[in-house]
């Protein structure tokens, strides 16, 4: 490590080592082939800083990993804004080439037009069926949306279950942005899956393909839980349960009250 003064390129801030105290820039002494391949390994791929451990660490020690990750050790993760960026990318790049046909926009004027803005009346009988329609179709098709708009919620209840557990709302949403962007990753698969089925009856098809998705869903989530609030499966499943259903409950009620507004213009 080079002990003599540096004045740094970036920010002016003097100081000694190979990274600026100050604002983190590296010292470059000239740009050479090692200089660039270790970038792209770095600024591409992050290797280093991990898309690879976080993502194994998802696998195996999910709830330790947000824990440490919370606690400070952010250089060693990918963070999980980007982790969930970078998987639903993957995933609606999957899906355009797994579904090019039957792809279906859930805010396209035909969608609207049927599910929404027709002549039933808001809050009627024909209403709730509307909108069941409309959520089967938002968790079935848009499933990158329906995860992604449950994480204010998932968070909301389970800063109420885990109220002692000194974890605060940021936290919550950070736990969850995680698993968020790790259920995107498996969900590609599942989609890949689901396109396959097509010999079923409609009614084994929608069983098959909930399955599919609340199987790992529940099992990555409550996997997550216990290794992060520290606890036995017998609470995790209790507390686990009731973040999912209540955060699932106030999200929906919402959209079915935005829903019923919309349908009365
Ligand atoms: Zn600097």
């Amino acid at each position: 490590m080079p002990s003599q003064n540096v004045i740094c390129k970036t920010c002016g801030n003097n100081f000694s080592g190979l990274y600026c105290n100050a604002c983190g820039q590296k010292v470059i002494k000239r740009f050479t082939g090692a200089y660039l391949l270790d970038g792209l390994k770095q600024e591409v791929f992050e290797v280093d800083t991990g898309l690879w451990h976080t993502y194994s660490d998802m696998w195996t020690r999910p709830g330790e990993m947000v824990r440490d990750y919370i606690n400070g050790a952010t250089q060693k993760y990918y963070s999980p804004l980007k982790y969930m960026i970078l998987w639903t990318a993957l995933y609606l790049i999957a899906l355009e080439l797994i579904l090019p046909k039957n792809a279906s926009n859930l805010f396209s004027q035909e969608t609207l037009a049927n599910f929404v803005f027709n002549s039933n009346r808001p809050y009627s009988k024909e209403a709730v069926s509307d909108f069941t329609s409309f959520w089967y179709r938002l968790a079935s098709q848009n499933t990158n949306y329906y995860f992604f708009g449950l994480i204010p919620f998932i968070s909301l209840t389970g800063l109420l279950v885990y109220k002692k557990s000194n974890v605060n709302l940021t936290e919550h949403i950070i736990l969850n942005t995680y698993f968020c962007g790790h259920f995107a990753s498996v969900t590609i698969p599942i989609a890949l899956l689901s396109t396959h089925t097509e010999s079923f009856s409609e009614l084994s098809q929608s069983i098959f393909s909930t399955l599919l998705l609340f199987v790992p869903y529940f099992y990555l989530f409550l996997n997550m839980q216990k290794g992060f609030f520290r606890e036995k499966w017998s609470s995790t499943i209790l507390s686990g349960l009731l973040c999912i259903v209540g955060g699932t409950g106030i999200f929906i009620l919402l959209l079915f009250v935005t829903f019923n507004t919309l349908k009365g213009f």
